[in-house]
């Protein structure tokens, strides 16, 4: 199974990589992609990915993070993106929910990222918290890039937008929340092409480990199992089914014997 979006240069995890690494190899959660969310970030999960096997990342610039990464630097960007362990540009997009950075920054910084996926024919990793239509009217300005709404926890009107438009679908930990009748019907309405699970470690420890203050990448397996569970499907069908999908969209593709 593909975890297709954590932090592991979060301190959280990065303090004791070696374990966290060999719980996801025992889980059978054996690709990972680390998301990085500033510059500085950037250059921590390249070299991550420089010495870990079968570790790639997305770079980009966090909504949340705008207001700290300069508009004269997100050039940079654009090299990083050479980098060969570099799959997709973001996390990107809007967060209307905490709005650390003001909403026009937000929008510029996403905009430019946008415009770079665009020249580069780069897919994108998308943060989108309570801002789903405004994602999409500004996205729409840039109809060749295809996007994964990470940690996707809306609604099925959302969920529908977001498909209808070209996009995927990333689910988390929430899934296998009680309360989460909404999201599991989502899940079960997805085409089977158009969703990837993650775990968005070390956040949002999904059930029965949300007591594990610390999510990590081993625990993807749980929300895989919420979903196969609502689609009427085993664990190792979800498995074949979410690696396909991440292997298609980050085209990230391994030899198999
Ligand atoms: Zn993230």
């Amino acid at each position: 199974m593909i975890d297709t979006h954590c932090h592991l240069t979060d301190p959280r995890l990065r303090s004791r990589l070696d374990d966290v690494l060999n719980r996801a190899q025992v889980a059978g959660v054996t690709r990972m992609i680390t998301i990085g969310v500033t510059l500085a970030d950037a250059a921590a999960c390249l070299e991550l990915c420089d010495r870990v096997p079968n570790l790639r990342c997305a770079i980009g610039v966090h909504p949340n993070h705008s207001h700290e990464v300069e508009p004269a630097d997100l050039p940079q960007l654009r090299g990083l993106q050479n980098h060969p362990a570099v799959l997709a540009l973001g996390e990107m997009g809007l967060d209307y929910h905490y709005e650390f950075s003001p909403r026009d920054r937000q929008r510029a910084t996403f905009e430019f990222q946008l415009q770079l996926a665009t020249e580069l024919k780069r897919k994108v990793v998308i943060h989108c918290r309570e801002a789903t239509d405004d994602c999409l009217t500004i996205m729409a300005a840039f109809p060749s890039v295809r996007a994964v709404f990470h940690c996707f926890t809306a609604g099925l009107i959302d969920a529908r937008k977001i498909l209808d438009a070209g996009h995927i679908l990333g689910f988390t930990g929430p899934v296998t929340y009680k309360k989460s009748d909404e999201l599991r019907a989502v899940a079960a309405m997805v085409p089977e092409d158009r969703f990837v699970v993650e775990t968005d470690a070390p956040y949002l420890s999904p059930e029965p480990m949300r007591k594990q203050k610390t999510n990590e990448p081993a625990l993807v397996i749980h929300t895989a199992q919420a979903i196969a569970a609502v689609r009427g499907k085993t664990l190792e069908e979800i498995d074949q089914i979410t690696t396909a999908n991440a292997e298609r969209f980050f085209s990230w593709s391994i030899e198999r014997s």
